[in-house]
């Protein structure tokens, strides 16, 4: 037993969700990827990209936290993943892009920001957009192994990490709507 009660504490995050197509096909190179690189490839109900990372958090804030998020009004995007990357000290695969779409990285500046000024703790490291693959693997990948694949997230979502036996579970607790591109710009 922990020296500090956990009580009331959930471990949370900021994250872009997949739609079910897109989730099938990170689904189908994570097990490509697995046969080449070795390690356990993340379950495919799990698959997200992490905007911002919360930790835990008093369930009494949930509030102040949906307060910051719908105050975004975030636009949307194309983003295009089309890149592997490997963390080899964390010994992770990952789907990548070449290029961060601009208001991508506005929403994730911007939650960031606002986060912190609210008094939550974030992470301090620049936003590298990834979806995590694999995970304890210890081959990289070859360069050229993602097809490119085009996610228009047309929502961002606040979500509760649980621990499970042998994983994790993720409950998606809110969402907030990516605001359409105008259309003939
Ligand atoms: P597990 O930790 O049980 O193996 P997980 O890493 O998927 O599973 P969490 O640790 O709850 O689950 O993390 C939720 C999300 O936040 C993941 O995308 C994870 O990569 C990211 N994350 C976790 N810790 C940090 C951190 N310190 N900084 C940035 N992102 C983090
Ligand atoms: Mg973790």
């Amino acid at each position: 037993m922990s020296a500090v009660p956990a009580h009331g504490l959930q471990r949370l995050f900021f994250a872009l969700w997949p739609d079910d197509e897109l989730r099938a096909a990170l689904a189908a190179a994570a097990g490509t990827l697995r046969r080449a690189c070795g390690g356990r490839a993340v379950p495919s109900r799990n698959l997200h990209m992490t905007l911002a990372f919360l930790g835990n958090v008093p369930a009494a804030r949930l509030p102040e936290l949906q307060a910051i998020a719908a105050g975004l009004a975030a636009q949307s995007f194309v983003l295009t993943l089309n890149r592997i990357g490997w963390w080899r000290a964390q010994r992770l695969v990952w789907a990548g892009t070449e290029r961060c779409p601009h208001d991508l990285e506005a929403l994730a500046v911007a939650l960031a920001g606002r986060l912190q000024a609210g008094g939550f703790r974030t992470e301090e490291r620049r936003f590298v957009p990834h979806v995590t693959l694999l995970r304890d693997a210890g081959r990289a990948p070859e360069p050229a192994t993602l097809q490119s694949l085009a996610w228009r997230p047309a929502q961002f979502v606040l979500v509760r990490s649980v621990p499970a036996a042998r994983s994790v579970n993720y409950r998606i607790l809110s969402k907030w709507p990516l605001r359409a591109m105008s259309a003939g710009l």
